[in-house]
């Protein structure tokens, strides 16, 4: 006679609307955890059975329990450095900008500098800001505000002089200090190195050396500054797990961003799980691809790890950045500068390829994302097919056989719900109309995708948008055609539920590990306020994460 001993659950989740995102078993009533891992999905009864004296138990109270998010772009160091800046989101009108700004400048007395984020490129009307406005607000001290974008920047007279930028400079194409007509600059600083002196003043370098160079900081940064700049990323990974995330890829990067990382899952305290680019700039040369080829070698686990390489081939459509196929709706003599030639993003695909690595590309406009599968193509000709899973970031605009060319190609399509104009907080304008109106139909073409079966996943670009997930989801379920002969954008909830987990773990070759509640998954999940299912969409934004789960420990709780 053998007595069979099933272990005791060291968690389970009980009274739950489960939605396992697992089409075997789309549904179920219980969840158990057992060495970080989920042991079961089952009803009531089946789960009961593995509770033991120890077994801490959750009781859902019928909220959904769905997969843990995982968020496919973001930028968690600076992001989580902006949680302390001036949150200028929403807000609009030259009075409503002072106060804000004079609150925040009083309860900061010790700045080095004024920081805002968010600002609306329309923040000031139909008027441009200018640092003449900024200078009616504060004349005295260094002020800089961020776009959402965070592509644009509008700095105050005496922080472009403090930065030596006021008689403006020599900078590479794609980057622009606006000059007036007097000869000095007039506030408006477009892309990193127009901006990137001025926010120096700030003092926060090294949260975005891994966006603005993806070098190392210099001089190395003493223990004080490393445990600085630790608490900084905890703020960030606190913020995810507040929203139900436990996966997030990282759209910038260094081997700084890791080594923080790492130092912090050695005391324990990794609560989500975090995969951090190699950033390639135009200004690099293609033997710097080693250090990506390092860190993807370095950097492997469950926790942390890297293996992509983050590319930008042009900017914002806001700042006619973007690299169109056909000229501006309204700047008829202009499509954009790419960051990179055609011919050298084909070269490098087929270098980064080679290596094995995924390359995941900030591409806007249509002209951008037409060059960028050109590369992708190139590169399965060289290197001949593989499971390669390159990515394309944003896809604001595109064309029908571009879309087509997703497929194909296998070449996954990062969305972030959050921001086509009019779906959360970005306004219609200028957007909408710099585009045009004969390219809408294939503007932030979510569905369309989605409908030529493409893999299409969903993330926030945090801080450019809030990082909410369910606000994200809302979004996507919730997006109006801009004119009634446009096409449905919008998607189901089943469809940007899945944007947030299933296809996230795709993106990052983790589908047999995460996004789905699967015996043998990762430990990964969050308990919801509500039935997510029996909410209206509308009020989906008040559905809240009541627990965080990654790797079997709870990560937040309400
Ligand atoms: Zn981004």
């Amino acid at each position: 006679m053998s007595v069979q001993t099933v272990r005791n659950a060291d968690l389970i989740v009980i009274n739950a609307r489960v939605l396992t995102m697992d089409a075997a078993r789309p549904s179920a009533e219980a969840v158990a955890i057992r060495d970080g891992l989920i042991a079961a999905v089952g009803d009531k009864t089946e789960i009961e059975a593995l509770r033991g004296p120890d077994t801490k138990v959750i009781d859902a109270r019928g909220g959904s329990v769905v997969p843990g998010f995982i968020e496919a772009h973001m930028h968690l160091f600076s992001g989580a450095a902006e949680l302390a800046h001036l949150q200028l989101f929403g807000l609009h009108g030259f009075e409503a900008l002072r106060d804000a700004v004079h609150a925040y400048a009083a309860s900061r007395p010790d700045a080095k500098m004024i920081v805002g984020q968010g600002a609306d490129y329309t923040i000031l009307g139909g008027e441009r800001v200018t640092r003449h406005h900024l200078d009616a607000i504060i004349p005295d001290r260094p002020f800089l505000m961020a776009a959402p974008d965070h592509h644009t920047m509008w700095a105050n007279t005496r922080a472009l002089e403090m930065a030596g930028v006021l008689h403006g400079r020599e900078l590479t194409p794609g980057n622009e200090i606006v000059m007036g007509a007097d000869g000095l600059a007039e506030g408006e600083l477009r892309e990193n190195e127009a901006f990137n002196p001025v926010l120096k003043l700030a003092g926060e370098g090294r949260v975005r050396l891994g966006l603005s160079t993806g070098g190392e900081p210099d001089p190395v940064p003493n223990a004080e500054e490393r445990a600085g700049d630790r608490a900084i990323m905890r703020r960030g990974l606190d913020w995810c797990a507040r929203h139900g995330i436990t996966s997030v890829q990282n759209m910038d990067g260094n081997y700084y961003q890791l080594e923080l990382l790492s130092e912090i899952e050695a005391e324990g305290d990794l609560i989500c799980r975090v995969q951090v680019p190699f950033h390639y700039k135009n200004f690099m040369t293609i033997d710097m691809l080693d250090k990506a080829s390092d860190m993807a070698a370095r950097y492997k686990g469950e926790w942390l790890s890297s293996g992509v390489v983050k590319l930008f081939y042009d900017g914002v459509l806001d700042s006619w950045t973007a690299v169109m196929l056909e000229p501006y709706a309204d700047r008829p003599d202009w499509v954009g500068e790419p960051l990179f030639s055609p011919e050298e993003f084909k070269r490098l695909a087929v270098e980064i390829d080679r290596r094995g690595l995924q390359i995941a590309v900030h591409s806007i406009g249509d002209g951008a994302t037409r060059a960028v599968l050109d590369g992708y193509e190139a590169a399965q000709k060289a290197n001949g097919l593989r499971d390669s899973r390159h990515r394309v970031e944003h896809v604001e605009v595109t064309t029908a056989a571009d879309i087509k060319r997703f497929v194909d190609l296998g070449v996954i399509a990062s969305m972030q719900p959050p921001h086509p104009p009019g779906a959360m907080s970005f306004p219609l304008e200028p957007t909408v109309t710099r585009i045009g109106r004969e390219r809408w139909a294939y503007a932030y073409p979510t569905r369309t995708l989605l409908d030529a079966g493409a893999h299409v996943v969903f993330a926030s670009d945090w801080p450019v948008a809030p990082i909410d997930p369910i606000l994200g989801m809302q979004a996507a379920m919730l997006r109006k055609p801009w004119a009634d002969d446009m096409p449905d954008q919008s998607v189901s909830l089943r469809q940007a539920l899945a944007g947030y987990t299933v296809e996230g773990a795709y993106a990052g070759f983790m589908e047999d590990r995460k996004g789905r509640l699967k015996p043998g998954f990762l430990g990964d999940l969050v308990v919801l306020s509500a039935d997510i299912e029996a909410t209206d969409p509308a009020v989906l934004h008040e559905v809240r994460p009541v627990i965080t789960i990654c790797g079997g420990r709870v990560t937040y709780q309400a």
